[in-house]
């Protein structure tokens, strides 16, 4: 079956069930090119909230999904992918951070959108990339002690943007965490004219040597608006795909092979193709979990407008 055969039946398919393709930036371009909405998570959370779709097929990792279903509990929502999990997620569990609540209740916890719905649950408020910032000044003001992961690199950097103070859970993307000080020298003395920019889950060290920090819209935004028309990119090598398509006249280099997250990269065609006619891999929340976790994603919504 050719691709665009497959596109045909998916467009039939979304028309008869009143489905909706939700992808990450992340995903490989076929998939994005079939979705009705491609962003990062923020801006999918906020999606997945307001669609009137009766299904939501979400192309990405599955907290991603679970995000949604918090968002969305009375809509079907499929995982392409059930396996597609996320290694920084993985790193907090729910037995530690509901130890740490116990220990600690009167921090303030501030929970990383990639985390299960089961440490959800226990988080005063949920940021993403995109509003961490914005939302850590927004709860420093209380002059309560703060908990802030599972991304020990988001933290450390919103720490270096003010005078903050958080706890780190020790988690980390093993992507992102990987990129080195001597892969942004090895990137710059080949393409010398161009802008490194980079996510803020890469290390300080990484930040650093960055003309730009920011999430992936936000980087796809910075690249857009700029009047530089070369880019070492410093994060997921899927973004390229939306930076080229926006950009057809500037150059993107990734920083590193190494730059690719294998748990995204799960989801093929073919996944969402049979995922969305045979409506597999329904993600299912149970109600008492789900009624705890929506809370902090309910609040990120509300400091996001
Ligand atoms: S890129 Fe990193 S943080 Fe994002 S889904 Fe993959 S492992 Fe998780």
């Amino acid at each position: 079956m050719t691709k665009e055969e497959m596109y045909n039946d998916i467009r039939k398919w979304k028309k008869e069930k009143n489905a909706i393709i939700l992808a990450h930036y992340y995903q490989d371009g076929d998939i994005q090119d079939i979705a009705d909405y491609v962003g990062d998570s923020l801006a999918l959370a906020q999606k997945a909230s307001k669609t009137d779709a009766d299904i939501i097929v979400f192309c990405g990792v599955h907290f991603m999904a679970e995000t949604a279903k918090l968002l969305s509990p009375q809509k079907k929502v499929l995982l392409p992918v059930m396996e597609a999990g996320c290694v920084m997620a993985d790193m907090m569990d729910e037995a530690a951070i509901k130890k740490y609540k116990e220990e600690n209740p009167d921090t303030i916890i501030l929970m990383y959108v990639n985390s299960t719905a089961n440490c959800k649950q226990y988080a005063d408020v949920c940021v993403t990339s995109s509003n961490a910032l914005k939302i850590i000044d927004h709860y420093s003001k209380l002059g309560k002690k703060m908990l802030y992961g599972p991304d020990k690199n988001l933290g450390a950097y919103a720490m270096s943007k003010s005078d903050v103070k958080l706890d780190l859970w020790p988690g980390f993307c093993g992507i992102h965490n990987g990129m080195k000080v001597k892969d942004v020298e090895a990137a710059k003395a080949k393409y010398p004219n161009a802008e490194f920019i980079a996510h803020p889950e890469c290390n300080l060290d990484v930040l650093a040597m960055a003309n730009y920090i920011g999430s992936t819209k936000q980087l796809i935004e910075y690249v857009t608006e700029s009047k530089a028309t070369e880019f070492i990119v410093g994060t997921e090598m899927g973004v390229l795909h939306e930076m080229k398509k926006r950009n057809p006249n500037k150059n993107f280099y990734i920083l590193s092979d190494r730059l690719k997250c294998y748990e995204m990269k799960l989801t093929r065609l073919e996944d969402l193709y049979n995922c969305l006619k045979d409506e597999l891999n329904e993600i299912i929340i149970p109600s008492d979990v789900s009624q705890k976790a929506v809370k902090c994603v309910d609040k990120m919504l509300e400091l996001s407008k």
